[in-house]
């Protein structure tokens, strides 16, 4: 009778607590769904307005330049954000040789044509960053971090993923000093050094191909006793004399001489013991997070932030609003699904278009009336490439001098570059801008060479030195939007 008494126990519990959870995710996509009904979608109200746009896209990963493709296709004015990472993730990979027809491709390359291809059927692409939209009127008000503002009839949010960290002791008091989640940007500075990275899915194999060609050894530590990633790749990586795969490992704490990561604490979770191993750098392939804080608070997400869509379309839980890619989808991850639900989620906004009585043709009437400019001014940097130059231009000039160092085979390490130019020319008067290529600085000299004269050790790439009458200012690996640059810039000044 007793044991009977605690399962009937054990079962209320158990009930309680998936009703618990169906109501707070069901709570969510109520509020949500109350705010799309208390709007109109009067469209005769909307023509009447100054700078409305038909279709906004937030993010210009392959879901956001699929979306806008379609769009600007059927003749619809498209605006695409880029947001702070430019055409997404596939940026910050190497070859692509999953993308239907094509046997390998670089991401980078891959994304500036599709990038082109929108452009080609209209699509604008604006390098800034939408940092706040009301919801509660339609159409929905934009506001971006530029300090610019529209309104929208309709919206694609494509704001991807960004990658996880461990969240261990000295992960963030190492971060850009060893600890990257970015092997491509950061395997320059590895060379002949002993890497570690934690993750044992596609991503942490691709990691490994990066970092091969300069680490002395790299060692994958994966906390199951199997990896996640492709037999192929897995295969691959063993066929390496400087790779290594170890099980059951996970990191527990990192350790640094205030310069840079010198250790790590690896707890093997079969034996429970812990090591304290001598390393030069973590890299992180440890999965990632939806990107959902820009509309988390208004749009009904899943118990993991994920945006969850209304049946087999791609709307979100506002009428209007749409969504496309990572921020949507916990389980596919794929650049191709992504690129796929980038056209569902723009067909779904022709359908809610035409549905309120909107057209291309009524589109010409919005455009009368979008005064808005979104051409961004900006002015081509000067190279820096020999030593002669660097002590001429930068170390003996006179004023604010800021030195961009990226790297042109790595697409993460030129994220700076578009900000940079456009600031260059805002403040031309009073700051020069100069950039430097570390491939093809690293082909002549060591990048440690290079930097040297200026006693500031760059760890990870983009970084921007500034110097005034020759001398070090600071030296950032910060990503700035074109405000944040500006006033950044100008405490300098
Ligand atoms: P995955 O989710 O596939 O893999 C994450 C890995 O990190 C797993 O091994 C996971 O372990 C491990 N992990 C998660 N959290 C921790 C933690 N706290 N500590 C230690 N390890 C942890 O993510 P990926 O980014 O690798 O891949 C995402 C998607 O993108 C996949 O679908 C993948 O196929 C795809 N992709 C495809 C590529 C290609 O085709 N060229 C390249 C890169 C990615 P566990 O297994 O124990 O959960």
């Amino acid at each position: 009778m007793q044991r009977l008494n605690k399962i009937v126990l054990f079962l209320f519990v158990l009930i309680s607590i998936v009703i618990g959870f169906r109501l707070m995710k069901t709570k969510a996509q109520r509020q949500s769904r109350t705010l799309s009904k208390n709007l109109s979608y009067d469209l005769g109200y909307a023509l009447r307005q100054d700078n409305v746009v038909p279709v906004t896209i937030v993010g210009s990963g392959p879901a956001g330049l699929s979306a806008a493709l379609y769009i600007a296709r059927i003749g619809m004015k498209v605006l695409t954000f880029t947001g702070p990472v430019p055409r997404g993730q596939l940026t910050q990979t190497t070859y692509i040789d999953n993308w239907p027809g094509t046997e390998s491709v670089l991401g980078v390359n891959l994304m500036n044509d599709m990038q082109k291809h929108a452009e080609h059927f209209g699509a604008t692409i604006v390098n800034d960053t939408i940092t706040k939209i009301d919801f509660s009127t339609w159409p929905f008000e934009v506001q971006t971090d530029e300090g610019y503002s529209f309104k929208t009839m309709a919206l694609i949010v494509a704001t991807g993923a960004t990658p996880k960290v461990l969240g261990i002791p000295g992960e963030s008091e190492y971060w850009g000093k060893g600890v990257t989640t970015c092997a491509i940007c950061d395997a320059f500075f590895f060379r002949n050094k002993e890497v570690v990275i934690a993750g044992g899915g596609d991503s942490a194999a691709e990691m490994v191909f990066e970092l091969i060609p300069y680490v002395k050894k790299v060692t994958l530590l994966v906390r199951k006793g199997s990896m996640k990633a492709s037999q192929s790749s897995q295969q691959k990586i063993l066929s390496y004399p400087n790779a290594a795969i170890e099980y059951y490992k996970e990191i527990k704490e990192i350790y640094g001489n205030g310069q840079t990561v010198t250790a790590i604490d690896v707890y093997d979770n079969k034996t429970k013991s812990v090591q304290r191993r001598p390393i030069d750098g973590v890299f992180l392939a440890i999965g990632h997070d939806p990107n959902n804080k820009l509309v988390q608070a208004d749009l009904a997400v899943d118990e993991h932030g994920y945006l969850l869509m209304q049946g087999r379309s791609q709307e979100t839980s506002i009428r209007g609003v749409f969504a496309a890619g990572e921020i949507q989808d916990p389980y596919y991850r794929q650049a191709i699904v992504a690129a796929g639900e980038g056209v569902r989620a723009a067909l779904d906004v022709k359908e809610f278009l035409y549905e309120i009585g909107f057209s291309p043709e009524l589109g010409v009437q919005l455009q009368k009336h979008f005064f808005q400019d979104f051409s961004n001014d900006s002015m081509q940097l000067q190279e820096i490439v020999t030593t002669q130059e660097l002590e001429k231009y930068v170390l003996k000039a006179k004023g604010l001098v800021v030195l961009d160092v990226y790297a042109d085979d790595c697409p993460g390490c030129m994220k700076m570059l578009p900000v940079l130019e456009a600031v260059a020319s805002k403040l031309k008067d009073s700051v020069t801008v100069l950039k430097t290529n570390m491939t093809k600085i690293s082909k002549t000299i060591h990048p440690k060479l290079w930097y040297e004269p200026y006693n500031v050790q760059i760890r990870r790439i983009p970084a921007m030195v500034i110097f005034k009458d020759g001398k070090v200012l600071d030296m950032t690996t910060k990503l700035f939007s074109k405000r944040e640059l500006i006033e950044y810039l100008q405490k300098f000044l």
